[in-house]
């Protein structure tokens, strides 16, 4: 027998396809959206397919941002010889929420993972290899300190040293699999200032 009718049935598993929705959270919020007012349903709806459509990747850095140069790459009383790289646009907002961080950033929109098949082709690798061509003096590894982050740090590294760039990697005061945007700015700062030649 169906519980509920087809459209909330279709609504609520899509709200359960969405990361860290389980099912009875899809359901409540299925329930909730129902009982919103229709102007405020279409006003989510247009926000979503809005940032959809205009949202892009920096075409330096590759973070996520609604212009063809995001405002740190856009800046130019950054130091933009310091690249630190990072596996998500979640990341490098950990680091700018510090305001201590003077570089620039590159975003590789993941890790290599064996495990799920992520390669070096499927991060924004070639394209941190393609601005290292540049002047650039060091590269910051800032990638998780979970499996798939170490593994990434040390293909990096090896990628990097021949070009005599100074590649470094963050301290490992970052808790082990911890992700970085849960770290609170103290221990990103420590984990920034203690950091290591590679
Ligand atoms: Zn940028």
């Amino acid at each position: 027998m169906e519980l509920y009718s087809g459209y909330i049935n279709k609504l609520i598993e899509e709200l359960a396809g969405l990361p860290g929705i389980g099912h009875k959270s899809a359901q409540r919020l299925a329930f909730h959206l129902i009982n919103m007012p229709k102007n405020r349903v279409e006003r989510l709806a247009n926000t979503i397919v809005e940032a959809k459509e205009n949202v892009r990747y920096c075409e330096e850095c590759f973070t996520l941002t609604d212009r063809n140069i995001c405002p740190v790459c856009a800046n130019e009383k950054r130091d933009h010889r310091t690249i630190m790289v990072v596996e998500n646009a979640r990341d490098l907002a950990a680091y700018e929420k510090t305001g201590k961080y003077t570089g620039v950033y590159h975003v590789l929109h993941g890790a290599i993972s064996p495990m799920l098949g992520i390669g070096p082709g499927d991060i924004k690798l070639k394209e941190l290899m393609k601005r290292l061509e540049g002047d650039v003096a060091e590269v910051i590894i800032a990638t998780n300190s979970s499996l798939e982050g170490e593994t990434t740090a040390m293909y990096i590294s090896k990628l990097i040293k021949p070009t005599g760039i100074k590649v470094t990697r963050i301290a490992s005061g970052v808790p082990v699999g911890g992700d970085l945007e849960y770290i609170d700015e103290v221990t990103l700062l420590r984990a920034l200032e203690g950091r290591v030649e590679l």
